[in-house]
C-alpha cells in the first residue's frame, strides 16, 4: 500500500485552474521529484501536501489517514524551501532546534537531537554561529537538519538547491539523496532541472500546465517519454520526418536508409509521413558494426565539454546534435568536415 497518496487534486485561484486532476501514489522511503517548467503548479501540489494551501478538491493521505483537512502543523511533515529561509537572529543550533521547541520536547532531548541533526549535515562544530556566518550550500544543509530534526514522516523540498551556484548544487543533492536514504524518509523535491530530477529520484513527474504529463523512473521518462511535451523537456531531442514503408513490421526510410521502429504496427499509415525523435547519444559518430543505418553529416559547431563532445551537423535534412565520448587519442571532429554517422531504429522515439 503507498503511503502518501494524492487523489484527484485541483487547485484554482480565482479563475485560474493551477492544478488539475493530479493524482499520485507515492510508496514509503520513495524519493519523487516534481519536475516541470515555472508556472507549472509545482509548489502549488507541495504546499497542498503541506497543508498551507486548501485543495479546491480531491485528497490527501498519508500512512493511511486522512490529512485533507488537518492544520499544517498537525501533519508532521518537514519542509525545506529555495533559500534564506534559516531565522537569521538565531543560531544554527536554535534554527535546527526550532521545530523541536514547538512540539514541546525537553530541553535534554533538544540538544542530543541538534548534535545528532549537525553531525548528520557534517557541521557537528557550527552550531554556535549565526546563518549569516555560513556559506548558501552550509544555509541549506542547517535547513535540511531544521526538518528533519522533529522526525517528520514526510519531507518535502522545494527547489532547495536553485540557489546555489554549480559546484555545491551537485555536492549537496548528492548528499541530500544519501541522507534521504539512510533515514528512509518519503521525499517529494521540486526542481525545474532535469538532470538534477533524474540525477537523484526514484520516479520522477513531469508536470505541465497543472497536470502530471507522465510519471516513471528516470531511465524510462528519458529514454520511453509518452508525450511530446516531456521528450522535450527532459534531455536533448533531434526530431525527423520519415516515411513509412512498411507500418505492419515498423520499416521506414530516413534519407534513402531502411530503419526498423520500435513499437511496431505503427500508427502511421504506409506511405504516409511520421514523426519520430533520437537522443543525441543515438547518433553514434562513426562507422559502427551494430548499426543499422549510415548516414553523412556535415558539422556546423563543435563543442568540447570534457568527457562529452557535443557536436552539431546537418543530418538527413535536419540540425541535429550528436553526443560522443571523449578520447584522448581522438580529437574532435573539425567544423565544416563531413562525419559518418551510425543510426538504429530501435533507439527511435516516437512522437
Ligand atoms: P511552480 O512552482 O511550478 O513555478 P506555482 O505552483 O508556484 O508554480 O504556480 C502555479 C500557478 O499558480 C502560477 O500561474 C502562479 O501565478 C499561480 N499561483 C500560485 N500561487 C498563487 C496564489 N496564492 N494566488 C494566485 N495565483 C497563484
Ligand atoms: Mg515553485
Amino acid at each position: 500500500m503507498s503511503f502518501l497518496t494524492l487523489t484527484h487534486l485541483e487547485k484554482t485561484f480565482g479563475q485560474n485552474r493551477v492544478v488539475k486532476d493530479f493524482s499520485l501514489d507515492i510508496d514509503r522511503g520513495e524519493f519523487i521529484s516534481l519536475l516541470g517548467p515555472s508556472g507549472c503548479g509545482k509548489t502549488t501540489v507541495l504546499r497542498m501536501i503541506a497543508g498551507f494551501e486548501q485543495p479546491t478538491a480531491g485528497g490527501i493521505t498519508i500512512d493511511g489517514k486522512d490529512v485533507t483537512a488537518l492544520a499544517a502543523n498537525s501533519r508532521n511533515i518537514g519542509m525545506m524551501f529555495q533559500a534564506y529561509a534559516l531565522f537569521p537572529n538565531m543560531t544554527v543550533a536554535d534554527n535546527v532546534a526550532f521545530g523541536l521547541k514547538v512540539k514541546g520536547a525537553p530541553k535534554a532531548e533538544r540538544e542530543a537531537r541538534v548534535a545528532e541533526m549537525l553531525a548528520l549535515i557534517g557541521l557537528a562544530d557550527l552550531g554556535g554561529r549565526y546563518p549569516f556566518q555560513l556559506s548558501g550550500g552550509q544555509q541549506q544543509r542547517v535547513a535540511l537538519a531544521r526538518a528533519l530534526a522533529p522526525r517528520p514522516s514526510v519531507l518535502l523540498l522545494d527547489e532547495p538547491l536553485s540557489a546555489l551556484d554549480a559546484k555545491v548544487r551537485v555536492s549537496l543533492r548528492n548528499q541530500i539523496r544519501q541522507i534521504q536514504q539512510d533515514l528512509g524518509i518519503t521525499t517529494i523535491f521540486v526542481t525545474h532541472d532535469q538532470e538534477e530530477a533524474m540525477s537523484i529520484s526514484d520516479r520522477i513527474v513531469v508536470m505541465n500546465g497543472g497536470v502530471a504529463d507522465q510519471v516513471g523512473a528516470p531511465f524510462e521518462i528519458y529514454n520511453r517519454p509518452t508525450t511530446k511535451f516531456v521528450a522535450n523537456f527532459v534531455g536533448t531531442l533531434n526530431t525527423f520526418e520519415v516515411e513509412v514503408a512498411d507500418a505492419a513490421s515498423g520499416r521506414v526510410m530516413l534519407a534513402g536508409q531502411g530503419l526498423t521502429l520500435p513499437n511496431a504496427p505503427l500508427a502511421a499509415r504506409t506511405g504516409e509521413k511520421l514523426s519520430v525523435a533520437l537522443r543525441p547519444e543515438a547518433l553514434r559518430l562513426g562507422r559502427l558494426p551494430d548499426a543499422e543505418a549510415l548516414l553523412t553529416a556535415q558539422v556546423t559547431d563543435v563543442h568540447f565539454m570534457g568527457s562529452v563532445i557535443r557536436v552539431k551537423a546537418d543530418l538527413a535534412g535536419a540540425a541535429v546534435s550528436l553526443d560522443t565520448f571523449n578520447r584522448p587519442d581522438t580529437p574532435p571532429p573539425v567544423v565544416g568536415s563531413a562525419v559518418e554517422v551510425s543510426l538504429s531504429g530501435r533507439d527511435f522515439i516516437l512522437l
